[in-house]
This record gives structure tokens, sequence and C-alpha cells, in this order.
């Protein structure tokens, strides 16, 4: 009937009004929390299983708000996508990470570092330029960091794409593929787009031991890196059965819960400490 349309028209527009001012106020909140410094940047060990070291770590990044308290990044990174804030971001959270590394350098560990580059960062020619000035800068060597992208951002091909990944590569930057296997996995892409490193999705992970095919599928994802010369990382690995599998299956480097969620700074250096002395 005519009425009961119209309250679905009412219902329809009220929602869409409530996500709007949730996106805004997001946004706007995001804004004042980096201007305040409520930004953290947590680190990731990540094992070398060949050499049962931790030679390297992810960065992610955390909101701690003062009053709305802990956001996840699965929240605040798609409006910061949206918004453009991702850019004032990734700028930021690039800084922390190459003063991580000098801290830890100071003491004596060469760890790699892998960043999170979001589509929008991958499209901007000047960001790109930037973060590229501001890595030389810091002075850490080009491959001691890696860029984390998804299939799906190199499938989308266009000139300023190639362009900025072409310069990146000429700085000797390493790239990883993120959660490989949930995209097209139209690995054509590989030719044009060489990587050093591709991250098997913890989707698969999770499901090791439990479906057949998700072991078969591992196997041969690792087996196709290894043909191909790229190095393999295993996220979400939470159990010693699954390390243990992974590392059957001759997996390069493992990252999970098994071994630890990602921590600050002061933590994780006294992780690193920790494990480095025999
Ligand atoms: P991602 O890049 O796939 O990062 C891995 C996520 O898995 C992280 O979630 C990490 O905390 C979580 N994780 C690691 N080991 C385990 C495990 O053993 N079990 C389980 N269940 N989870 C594990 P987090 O930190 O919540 O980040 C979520 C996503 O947000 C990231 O997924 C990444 O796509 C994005 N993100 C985080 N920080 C940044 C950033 O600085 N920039 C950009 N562009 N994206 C970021
Ligand atoms: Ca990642
Ligand atoms: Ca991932
Ligand atoms: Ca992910």
């Amino acid at each position: 009937s005519k009425k009961s349309g119209r309250n679905t028209m009412y219902f329809f527009n009220s929602s869409m009004r409530n996500e709007a001012d949730k996106y805004m106020e997001l946004t706007s909140a995001m804004r004042t929390g980096l201007a305040e410094g409520h930004f953290q940047v947590y680190y990731q060990p990540i094992l070398d299983v060949a050499l049962q070291r931790f030679t390297r770590c992810e960065a992610l990044c955390r909101w701690i708000s003062p009053d709305r308290g802990f956001i996840s990044p699965g929240e605040f990174i798609p409006v910061a996508e949206q918004s453009g804030l991702i850019l004032e971001l990734g700028s930021w959270l690039s800084k922390q990470v190459f003063a991580c590394y000098h801290t830890l350098n100071s003491n004596g560990y060469d760890i790699n570092f892998s960043l999170n580059r979001s589509p929008l960062e991958f499209n901007s020619i000047p960001h790109t330029e930037q973060f590229i000035q501001s890595r030389i800068q810091s002075g850490i060597p080009a491959e001691k960091i890696t860029l984390e992208i998804t299939e799906s951002l190199l499938m989308s091909d266009n000139n300023i794409k190639s362009r900025n990944f072409n310069a990146l590569k000429q700085e000797q930057l390493n790239f990883s593929i993120d959660d490989f296997g949930t995209g097209y996995s139209a690995i054509n892409y590989l030719r044009k787009y060489p990587v050093e490193s591709l991250k098997i999705d913890k989707s698969f992970i999770s499901e090791m031991g439990v479906s057949g095919q998700a072991d078969t599928l591992v196997k041969v994802i690792i087996q196709m890196a290894k043909t191909l010369e790229i190095s393999v990382v295993a996220e979400g690995v939470e159990t010693r059965e699954q390390y243990e599998a992974l590392k059957k299956m001759d997996c390069d480097y493992i990252q999970g819960f098994y071994f630890a969620k990602p921590m600050p700074k002061e933590d994780f250096l006294q992780f690193i400490a920790e494990h480095e002395k025999e």
C-alpha cells in the first residue's frame, strides 16, 4: 500500500542519513585524533622459519581515543580511505616506522618493516614521491622496507599506478601481496608487477587441518611461489599444529598470535631483545 511505501521511504532515508552522519562524525574525530596524537603504531613480529629468528615485522595502525576507546582499523581505515585522510595517516605512519627502525637499529637489531599501503596512497604521485623522499631522509636502507598491497589493486591497472610502482621499485623497496588468495588471483599481474613476497590470507590458515582443500591450496600456493622465487608469509597462525604444518610445507615466514600479537613500540623492542639473546 501507499502507506507502507511511505514508511519504507522514511526508514530508508533515515538510515542513509545515519550512515552519512556517522561517516562525517568519524572523519572529523579522526582528524582531531591525528592532530592530538591518539593514533599509535603497533608492531607484530614475523618469524623467519629457516633462521628461527624474528627478522621482520608488520606495522599496524591503532586508534585509541580518550572518549571513544579503542577503534579497530577495520572501522577507521575505510573511513580514512573515503575521506582521503589515509594520505595524512600514511605519511604519519611511515615516519613512526622509520623512527622505530632507528631505535631498533641503535640497539643492534636490523629488522625489516612491512607497511600497508592503501589504493588511494598508491594512486597519488605526490604522496608516493613524498614517501620516497621521507625514506631517503631517514637514511633507512630501502631493502629494509616492504610495502603490502592487495592483488585487486594491481589488477585494476592504470598509468599512475604503474608509474608509482616503478618509482618505488627503482628505489629498491620491496613489495608484498597481502591477503593472497582472496582476490581473483589472476597471477599474470606478477609479470608487470614483480613482488618479493606474498602473504597467504589467514582465512586459509584457519582452515588448515579442518578442510583438506585448504591444506592443498596452501601447499600449492607455497610451491607456486617457490617456482617464481617469491617468498611466502603465512599470516594468522594461531596454533602449534598450523605452525608445524606450514614448516613442513617449507613456508618461509610466519606471523600470528601463536608467536605474538601486534604490540606497542616499547614492547616490540623488548620482544626482539628477549628473542635475540641466546
Ligand atoms: P592486514 O593487513 O591483513 O593485517 C593483519 C590483521 O590480522 C591485523 O588486524 C592483525 O592484528 C591480525 N592478526 C595477526 N595475527 C593474527 C592471528 O593469529 N589471528 C587473528 N585472528 N588475527 C591476526 P588489524 O591490526 O585489526 O588490521 C586490520 C586491517 O586493517 C589490516 O589487515 C589492514 O588491511 C588494515 N590496516 C591496519 N593498519 C593499517 C595502516 O596503517 N594502513 C592501512 N592502509 N591499512 C591498515
Ligand atoms: Ca597487511
Ligand atoms: Ca593480510
Ligand atoms: Ca586483511
